[in-house]
């Protein structure tokens, strides 16, 4: 079996992994607030953790790998986009995460098996709370209840960094009621306005770290394989999930491995509304740019770099990708490509893989080209919409790229006759060839004849 490493962010190594249940492997990721489209960096961590699905099933079967990812749909960020629209709040949660689940669709992320929503899951948050407090973890005061940092030893090991240390860098609420001022809060009070359930401290809602632990542990149990998330929720949020996690279930050990994704920059720069950079998935595939273009700029760049988002690698990565789905649309079936595997078990070197994938198309081996698209997240079964050619059906596309490809191959190796045979065979089965700096495009002419195309393909 193929041997997966994978960097620890808990360790700050890379480790070679070994599931707690190689029958049943399991990860679970922070998904998003649900108030807003979200934004580019927002699918960062999705496709990232769709990649490492994706090997974890290829490794260990597809029905020996459990995802959850969670949508945190009570916020104050809700409360408030609620309030300016005059909108109820579940209908800005329940649009916002049909929205999310369409936008990352499109990036080709299949659905994790999980996608838990943390108002269905209140009363085990409540539990878990009520436990905290039996043991002396928390207090309930004001009708909020706090977790009491200092009860929990460990308290800064993922992000290795002390406890005060952390009050001195963190925006930390000072309240009157706190006995400690990095106490944070596992439920607070709520007014009319705002959502609220019926609790043992009073009405109110659950604070937002809470909810992982819970659902986590609803779904996966004590202890687990994998915890992913982007590095802006080391801490506190992550942090704050291990303290409630290992206090209230001393007997497990919560996540074994975390991994955290970098950011995502804009042309250089941090995302940002005032700086005008910020957009959102939807708005770059309403401009035209295809899923699969921007999931192969993200996968470009390793996981844990920070990556750039440019206009001219979206461009590139068309140029690419088109070439690749004109070749893979060929007959033909996927076979596995152990460098491909390899490179991904490495932490997860998508950018390796991708330079692999890049060899396999110039090699024209397109049963591997197929395979490694697959892995990556990047073939759907079928030549994307934006890819088909007028006219051609996917195969007379893929047997012409093909033929494109070679007839580039027998150029470099000075091959003359080959590469004029194969243009000449072009010509004659009706196809026209247009060099452009992109590539080689191709049109229909009107004596087309898919015969003539494919013995010229077959007289290799
Ligand atoms: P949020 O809805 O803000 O909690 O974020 C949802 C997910 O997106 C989290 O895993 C964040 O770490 C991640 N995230 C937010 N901004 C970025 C960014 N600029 N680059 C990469 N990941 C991000
Ligand atoms: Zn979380």
């Amino acid at each position: 079996m193929t041997t997966i490493k994978l960097h620890n962010t808990r360790t700050r190594k890379k480790e070679e992994f070994t599931p707690l249940n190689e029958k049943n492997v399991q990860m679970y990721v922070c998904g998003p607030t649900v108030y807003d489209r979200a934004h580019l960096g927002n699918a960062r961590p999705v496709v990232v953790f769709d990649v490492l699905y994706r090997l974890l099933r290829h490794v260990y079967g597809t029905d020996h790998v459990t995802y959850a990812r969670n949508f945190t749909d009570v916020d104050d960020k809700i409360n408030t986009r609620a309030a300016e629209s005059g909108r109820p709040i579940s209908d800005i949660t329940e649009e916002t995460i049909q929205w999310f689940l369409d936008d990352m669709g499109a990036l080709g992320a299949l659905k994790p098996d999980h996608m838990p929503r943390a108002t269905k899951y209140i009363p085990q948050m409540v539990t878990m709370i009520e436990k905290l407090i039996a043991d002396g973890h928390a207090y309930a005061v004001e009708g909020h209840v706090l977790f009491r940092v200092r009860s929990y030893k460990e308290y800064g090991k993922l992000s290795g960094r002390s406890v005060d240390d952390m009050i001195a860098g963190a925006r930390v609420e000072v309240a009157p009621f706190k006995e400690d001022p990095m106490d944070f809060v596992l439920w607070k009070p709520s007014n009319d306005a705002q959502p609220g359930w019926d609790s043992p401290w009073g009405w109110g809602r659950p604070g937002w770290h809470i909810e992982c632990s819970a659902m986590a542990y609803e779904l996966l149990g004590e202890s687990f394989d994998i915890h992913g998330g982007g590095n802006d929720l080391m801490f506190p949020h992550h942090e704050n999930e291990i303290a409630q996690s290992c206090c209230a279930h001393p007997e497990g050990g919560f996540a074994k491995v975390w991994m955290h994704n970098e950011m995502l920059q804009v042309e250089g720069k941090k995302m940002s509304k005032s700086l005008g950079n910020f957009f959102t998935v939807r708005d770059l595939l309403d401009q035209g740019i295809p899923g699969e273009v921007i999931r192969f700029v993200f996968l470009s760049t390793h996981y844990r770099k920070p990556m750039d988002w440019t206009a001219e690698k979206a461009r590139e990565a068309e140029a690419t990708l088109r070439k690749w789905y004109r070749l893979v649309g060929l007959a033909g079936g996927s076979s596995c490509y152990d460098p491909l595997i390899q490179a991904l078990a490495d932490d997860l070197n998508t950018h390796e893989a991708i330079s692999l994938i890049h060899a396999l198309a110039n090699a024209g081996d397109v049963n591997a080209l197929r395979f490694g698209l697959e892995m990556l997240g990047l073939w759907q079964g079928q030549i994307p919409k934006w890819v088909e050619i007028e006219g051609f059906t996917d195969a007379e596309v893929g047997t012409v790229s093909d033929l494109i490809q070679r007839r580039e191959n027998a150029r470099k190796k000075k091959d003359f006759a080959e590469a004029d045979r194969i243009r000449d065979g072009l010509t004659r089965a009706g196809v026209k060839l247009v060099d452009t700096p992109q590539g080689t495009e191709f049109e229909k002419l009107p004596n087309y004849d898919v015969n003539v195309l494919d013995e010229v393909w077959g007289g290799a």
